[in-house]
């Protein structure tokens, strides 16, 4: 029986061994945390946006200069593939009112506790606390077992699923890029990709706002404009439509003033609709409750004009041009350990069409390690689960062969 390593018990590396053990192929993963997938268990504290159901053209595109690369993994496995091996792990989906696909339990824990017991009933035995810290002289991997020192392992392919390299302490923490490298590997530098804003809040808005969402706005920076929803947290903004302006904001030279987004509080209503809705009667109202009374806006949106603006203009056409575009000074963006995904990673160009290492036949190199980008939506759980599957796929061309 032919035996595969796999490096990393993310989702790349999981779905990797669901598609060898499927192939009768004896796998091994070696997790250097003490439990598997816990950046997956914490994607699924957002609900768990596992793939998009918009068509695969459009799909396709969120890949940018990559769309090429990630296409044969699209190919090998596809939205619907998603959607079919969540639900034929007893995982519901429904798609939201933005075409986003998501478990209807919104949490990645039962979808990971009978993703598991399947591994485990196809005979993929997963060894925590076993880090690859790389190859010896023959050319196999070497794992640590618990900080002992490493031992090379006997396998027929390996593949490596490291991850990026944010939110270190949920398990990818990036220290393989410097380890491929002495060994001639190529690796882009890592960039933070769909990460928060930092913003200065005062003490009252973040200790009263904290946690609130601003569902339904529209975010522009730079000439673009993302409509979706914001979280305020008590660093900044994050959310949909903050991680897909990140990278622009980043890209900005630092020098000079600080970066301003300017936020549309009621995208779906004209200037002149707010306008003419403020204009009506106010009665004895206040201004915050004739906001809400006449425009619905939730209190955290309320609060965030008067952050902007402590003392909101009483004149309507003032106070519409405010809730239109309302300009928020950004701090910085927030850093790559609190990033959602790394930007960076191993080039395509370094690989096969079977995402096998051509300088080291026999590794392949799965999901987030690889040098792609997306935005939010499902396009990276998509992409890291297709391309565990496309190298696994590799993998079993190559021990046939
Ligand atoms: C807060 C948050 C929310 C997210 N929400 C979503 C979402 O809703 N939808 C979506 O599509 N994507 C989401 N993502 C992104 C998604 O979780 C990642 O793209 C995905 O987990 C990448 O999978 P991976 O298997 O490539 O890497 P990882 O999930 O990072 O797994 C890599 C594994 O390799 C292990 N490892 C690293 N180095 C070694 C080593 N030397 N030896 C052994 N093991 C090692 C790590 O411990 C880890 O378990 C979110 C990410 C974050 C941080």
């Amino acid at each position: 029986m032919k035996e595969v390593a796999i490096m990393g018990a993310g989702p790349a590396g999981l779905a990797a061994a669901e598609t060898l053990a499927r192939h009768g192929v004896r796998v091994t993963i070696f997790e250097r945390m003490p439990s598997p997938a816990r950046k997956f268990l914490m994607a699924g504290r957002g609900g768990l946006n596992l793939t998009h159901s918009e068509d695969l053209d459009l799909f396709l595109s969120r890949y940018g200069r990559r769309r090429g690369n990630i296409a044969p993994a699209l190919a090998a496995w596809s939205p619907s593939d998603a959607v079919a091996w969540a639900e034929g792990l007893g995982q519901e989906t429904f798609i939201g009112s933005s075409g986003r696909i998501f478990p209807k339990a919104m949490k990645a824990s039962p979808l990971l506790r009978a993703w598991l017991r399947r591994l485990s009933d196809l005979g993929v035995e997963i060894k925590l606390r076993h880090a690859w810290t790389g190859w010896n002289d023959a050319g196999q991997p070497l794992v640590s077992d618990n900080g002992l020192p490493p031992q090379p392992i006997e396998c027929d392919a390996t593949i490596l699923a490291f991850g990026g390299a944010s939110w270190p302490r949920l398990g990818s923490d990036g220290a393989w890029r410097a380890t491929l490298q002495a060994h001639g590997i190529p690796v882009a530098p890592f960039a933070a990709s769909n990460c928060g804003l930092l913003v200065d809040w005062s003490e009252h808005f973040k200790s009263r706002f904290n946690g609130e969402p601003l569902k339904r706005i529209a975010a522009t920076f730079a000439g673009e404009t993302q409509r979706g929803e914001a979280v305020i947290t008590h660093r900044g903004l994050e959310g949909g439509a903050i991680y897909a302006l990140s990278s622009k904001i980043a890209a900005q030279p630092a020098e000079g003033s600080p970066s301003t987004i300017e936020l549309d509080l009621k995208p779906d209503e004209t200037l002149e609709i707010v306008t003419a809705r403020l204009r009506r009667p106010r009665g004895k109202d206040s201004i915050s409750n004739w906001l809400r009374k006449c425009l619905k806006l939730p209190p955290a949106a309320i609060g965030l004009l008067r952050e902007v603006r402590r003392d909101l203009p009483g004149d309507p056409d003032d106070l519409a041009k405010l809730i239109k575009h309302l300009p928020l000074t950004i701090a910085g963006i927030a850093s790559l350990d609190r990033a959602i995904s790394t930007a960076g990673g191993v080039p395509f160009e370094a690989l096969d069409e079977n995402l096998m290492l051509k300088h080291r036949p026999g590794t392949f190199i799965a999901g987030e390690m690889l040098d792609w980008d997306a935005p939010t939506g499902g396009y990276l759980l998509q992409a890291t689960l297709a391309t565990g599957v496309q190298a696994a796929n590799g993998v079993i061309a190559w021990i046939g062969s």
